[in-house]
């Protein structure tokens, strides 16, 4: 017997399909709507978006015969969505039921924007419904450390998907004072915790969390940023949770794919995306196994669909059957975004999910900053770390000797290419803000600006 549950996103897009519960389901039936589906959005885009009319229009038609005319299809970046954001609003204004406006990390500065209507929203919900029902049972509470004050945010969504299967979310919001949600979680008592990787640490990390008896937070769903390993084996050894992992980004309607009990990879929400990896150089499709960069299109999206959109993840499909038994595919962990690095040398470059997976493997690192620095004609790697006050001196060596373990770093200072400061301290955790993204900050290519 199969112990593992298989996920509820199999039987949530079957019935997508249109299929009968007791029918077969394939990989074929996922192919043949998703074609389906690219062929409707196609055309609407065309119809609706002044953008894709002039993207589309001329090489592509509601025609589309097979993926490989898809794979044709030109990409969408996110710089063309900064552009312009109304020229991709294929609603009326008035029909726009939520615009999130999302800082651009790039060098233009300037802002995208993304619409909903409430269709858009409602499919949200759904999504986030299924999903969390691998995570909580009916009567449970799960206690949110994500925005959610604005209708449509992403805390009020999954508080309505909650709803819908009688478990209570209850929305605490990013978690700026760890002690503060610590004493949350002592109230409210939930079962479940959706929260931002560095953030949920934190508060795990946190002398107080010795409060929280083990047992009591049955699960943890961790989304937004890169997750690394000491995170998760943190969760489940401190709190005895189950720790499953989302991927997803407001360009996917916020959902994008879940873990399943396997926790090995995110089986994606395939009735509302479809999900791309290609080659981040040559834009070409990549064979399963092989990481490249993630492109999304929306299948469903009314006011702002998205057609093969470049997300700047990096991940790869996983080959083989999801040990939960379902034919799904899978989404490998998300390494973070191929920007979030910077490079070393010719063939080199320090990742933030590197640095990520060396300093939070120190159990008394709480947060910190990376900034790459010039500095005469090499580089200077300068960490502001954040830990815990009792074991300061202990920590700084440990990030000290964690770094020069890092090849990328060995290499670069063996070659005189990188120098590593002497690591900051803060008493404050400045770096989490929001639901932001942590970034490795590169100033070596700033201009000082009197
Ligand atoms: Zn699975």
């Amino acid at each position: 017997m199969n112990p593992l549950r298989i996920t509820p996103l199999e039987r949530w897009i079957k019935d997508r399909i249109g299929l009968e519960p007791r029918s077969a389901f394939t990989r074929d039936d996922v192919r043949r709507f998703q074609l389906e589906k690219l062929r409707q959005i196609l055309a609407y885009a065309v119809r609706r978006s002044p953008f894709y009319r002039r993207q589309l229009s001329s090489r592509v038609t509601a025609a589309l015969s097979d993926f490989a005319d898809f794979a044709e299809v030109p990409f969408t970046t996110a710089e063309d969505l900064a552009r312009d954001p109304l020229e991709f609003l294929c609603v009326s204004q008035s029909d726009v039921a939520r615009v999130v406006t999302l800082r651009s990390s790039g060098s233009t500065g300037q802002p995208k924007r993304i619409f909903f209507d409430p269709e858009d929203l409602e499919r949200t919900v759904d999504f986030f419904q299924q999903g969390m029902s691998s995570l909580v049972y009916p009567g449970d509470r799960v206690l949110i450390l994500m925005p959610g004050e604005l209708p449509g945010s992403i805390g009020e969504l999954l508080v309505q998907g909650l709803a819908r299967m009688h478990v209570e979310g209850i929305v605490h919001g990013p978690v700026q004072n760890p002690e503060q949600a610590i004493d949350e979680i002592l109230a409210h008592r939930p079962q479940c915790l959706v929260g931002i990787p560095v953030q949920v640490l934190s508060m795990v990390r946190h002398p107080r969390s010795e409060r929280i008896p083990v047992g009591l937070i049955h699960s943890v769903l961790l989304s937004t940023d890169y997750v690394p390993a000491a995170i998760v084996a943190d969760i489940q050894r401190t709190w005895g949770s189950r720790v499953y992992q989302h991927y997803g980004m407001t360009e996917t309607g916020y959902g994008g794919g879940v873990e399943c009990d396997a926790h090995d990879g995110y089986h994606l929400r395939e009735a509302d995306l479809l999900v791309e990896v290609v080659d981040p150089a040559t834009g070409r499709a990549l064979p399963d196994g092989v990481s490249g960069e993630v492109v999304v299109t929306t299948l469903t999206r009314r006011a702002m669909p998205l057609i093969r959109y470049r997300t700047g993840d990096q991940a790869r499909f996983l080959p083989d059957y999801c040990p939960c038994g379902s034919m799904l595919r899978r989404l490998g962990k998300v390494l973070g975004r191929l920007t979030n690095g910077a490079a070393l040398g010719p063939q080199a470059r320090l990742k933030m999910a590197a640095l990520d997976e060396a300093l939070f493997a120190i159990p008394s690192v709480l947060n910190y900053q990376a900034e790459l620095v010039p500095a005469n004609g090499c580089s200077r790697l300068r960490i502001t770390l954040y830990g815990d006050p009792c074991r300061l001196d202990d920590t700084v060596a440990q990030v000290q000797a964690a770094l020069v373990g890092l090849p990328t770093v060995h290499e670069a200072v063996a070659r005189g290419r990188l120098a590593i400061d002497p690591i900051r301290l803060t008493p404050e955790n400045w770096f989490t803000t929001g639901a932001a993204k942590r970034t490795l900050i590169d100033r070596r290519q700033e201009r000082s600006i009197a």
